[in-house]
C-alpha cells in the first residue's frame, strides 16, 4: 500500500511535472479536454483489478455482480444521451471502436468512402497504413475550393464506386456536415452510414449539434474530446438491427477484457454530460471558437498571411491556414507553445508544405471552457494568438498574458 511518490518516484516526478504543465499553460489541442477529478477518481478506483470478458449479465468470469452495475449505468446513461437503442461501452479508444465498427458492417476487401485524411478525415477512416487502408478499397472524397464537405462529388464517388460504406466524420473540420444528404446517398447505392462523432460528440450531447444517430446505421465517438470523460470509445447505433455483430466485433473480436474501471469512469462522465452545467460550457466553447476565428480574419492577420478555412466555424475548433504566412505550420506551432500555448499543426487542404511541416494549425476550445474560459476571455486568448503569429512579436509580454488567463481560472485546484 506504499504511495506512488514514495514506491515509484521517478514517474510520480513525471507526473507532477504534467499536472505543472496543464495548470500553468493554455491547452487548445482540439481533440483533447480536461476530465473531472470524479472521473479520474472512478478510473482510479478497484475496479481496475476485475476481468469481465462479455456484457452484463453474460460474463466469462465470476464476480462480476458490481461491474455489470457500472457498466450497465454507462450503457443505458449515452443511450439516453444520444436517443440510441445500441451502445457498447467497452471499446479501449476511438480507433478500437472504429475497428470493431467497420468490421461489424463490412467485409475486409469492401468498399469504403471516407473523408481524405489530409482533407480532415481520420485515420481510420481509410489511411494507407491503418487497418481501413490495409484492409478495405479506399475512396475519398474531398473538402471543394471554400472549405467544404463537396456533397456533389460525395454522390458521384458514391454512385460511381458503390461502396458498402459511407462514412461521414472528422478530425479537423470547422463545420456541420449534412446526415440527411449523407443518409440520402447511402440509401440511393444501398451503402451503410457509419458516423464518427468523436470530436463533436459533446456538442451533440449539449443539443448544440446535429444529431447524427437518427441518420446513421451505426455511430462511434471517443469519450474524451468535447465529451470530457476518460480516454475511450463508444459503439451507438439508433437500432439494435446490428447489436450482435457489434458486440460480437468488439469482444471477442478485437478486444478480450474491458477495462471496467474506466467503463465507469465513462458513465460517470456521461452523468456530467447531461446537466445543465455540460450544456452552458459546450456553448462557451462554440462560442471561444467563433471568436477566435472572428479575430484571425482581422486585416492585421490577413497582413501577415494568416486565415481561417472555410471562412469561420460552427463547432469546437478552428483551422487556421499559413499557406501565404512565412510561418509555417511547425513554426506556428512552436511560436504559440514559447508563449504557453498549445496546439497542433495541420495540413490543409492542397498543403503545399510536406506533412511534418504542413501550413495550418488546428486550434480548439474544449479544454479552456472547461477550465472556465468565457467570452472576455476568449477574446485575450484570440488576440495573443493573432499578436503571436506577427513577425515582431514579443514573446515575454504574451507569455505573461496567458500566464494571467491560467490564474484566473486554476485548473484541478485541490490536486498538487
Ligand atoms: N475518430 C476521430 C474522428 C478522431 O479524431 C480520433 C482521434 O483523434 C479517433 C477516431 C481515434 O480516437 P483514439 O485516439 O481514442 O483512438
Amino acid at each position: 500500500n506504499t504511495p506512488l511518490h514514495e514506491l515509484d518516484p521517478d514517474v510520480a516526478a513525471a507526473v507532477d511535472a504534467e499536472l505543472h504543465r496543464q495548470q500553468s499553460t493554455l491547452e487548445m489541442i482540439a481533440s483533447e479536454n480536461f476530465a473531472p477529478v470524479a472521473v479520474m477518481e472512478a478510473q482510479g478506483t478497484v475496479l481496475t483489478n476485475k476481468y469481465a470478458e462479455g456484457y452484463p449479465g453474460r460474463r466469462y468470469y465470476g464476480g462480476c455482480e458490481h461491474v455489470d452495475v457500472t457498466e450497465q449505468i454507462a450503457i443505458d446513461r449515452i443511450k439516453d444521451l444520444f436517443g440510441a437503442e445500441y451502445a457498447n461501452v467497452q471499446p479501449h479508444s476511438g480507433a478500437s471502436a472504429n475497428q470493431a465498427a467497420l468490421f461489424a458492417i463490412a467485409q475486409p476487401g469492401d468498399t469504403i468512402l471516407g473523408l481524405d485524411l489530409a482533407h480532415g478525415g481520420h485515420l481510420t477512416h481509410g489511411m494507407r497504413l491503418n487497418f481501413s487502408g490495409k484492409q478495405f478499397n479506399v475512396v475519398a472524397y474531398h473538402v471543394d475550393e471554400a472549405g467544404l464537405v463537396d456533397m456533389a462529388e460525395v454522390e458521384r464517388l458514391a454512385k460511381e464506386n458503390r461502396p458498402q460504406v459511407i462514412i461521414a466524420g472528422w478530425s479537423a473540420y470547422p463545420r456541420h456536415l449534412d446526415f440527411a444528404e449523407f443518409r440520402r446517398i447511402a440509401d440511393e447505392v444501398g451503402a451503410k452510414l457509419w458516423v464518427d462523432m468523436a470530436h463533436f460528440a459533446g456538442l451533440v450531447a449539449a443539443g448544440l449539434h446535429p444529431n447524427p444517430v437518427p441518420y446513421a446505421d451505426v455511430v462511434t465517438s471517443t469519450t474524451h474530446k468535447t465529451l470530457g470523460g476518460p480516454r475511450g470509445g463508444v459503439i451507438l447505433a439508433r437500432t439494435k438491427d446490428f447489436a450482435k455483430k457489434l458486440n460480437s466485433a468488439v469482444f471477442p473480436g478485437f478486444q478480450g477484457g474491458p477495462l471496467e474501471h474506466v467503463i465507469a469512469a465513462k458513465a460517470v462522465s456521461f452523468k456530467v454530460a447531461a446537466s445543465e452545467d455540460f450544456k452552458e460550457r459546450q456553448q462557451r466553447t462554440l462560442d471561444g471558437a467563433r471568436i477566435l476565428a472572428e479575430r484571425l480574419v482581422q486585416d492585421d492577420a490577413k497582413a501577415v498571411g494568416v486565415d481561417v478555412l472555410s471562412g469561420g466555424t460552427d463547432v469546437h475548433l478552428v483551422l487556421v491556414d499559413l499557406r501565404n504566412s512565412e510561418l509555417d505550420g511547425q513554426q506556428a506551432e512552436d511560436r504559440l507553445h514559447a508563449v504557453g500555448i498549445t496546439v497542433n499543426r495541420n495540413a490543409v487542404p492542397n498543403d503545399p508544405r510536406p506533412p511534418m511541416v504542413t501550413s495550418g494549425l488546428r486550434i480548439g476550445t474544449p479544454a479552456l471552457a472547461t477550465r472556465g474560459f468565457g467570452a472576455e476571455d476568449f477574446r485575450e486568448v484570440a488576440d495573443i494568438i493573432a499578436e503571436a503569429l506577427k513577425p515582431d512579436f514579443d514573446a515575454e509580454s504574451l507569455k505573461a498574458r496567458v500566464t494571467a488567463l491560467a490564474e484566473k481560472h486554476p485548473l484541478y485546484p485541490g490536486l498538487k
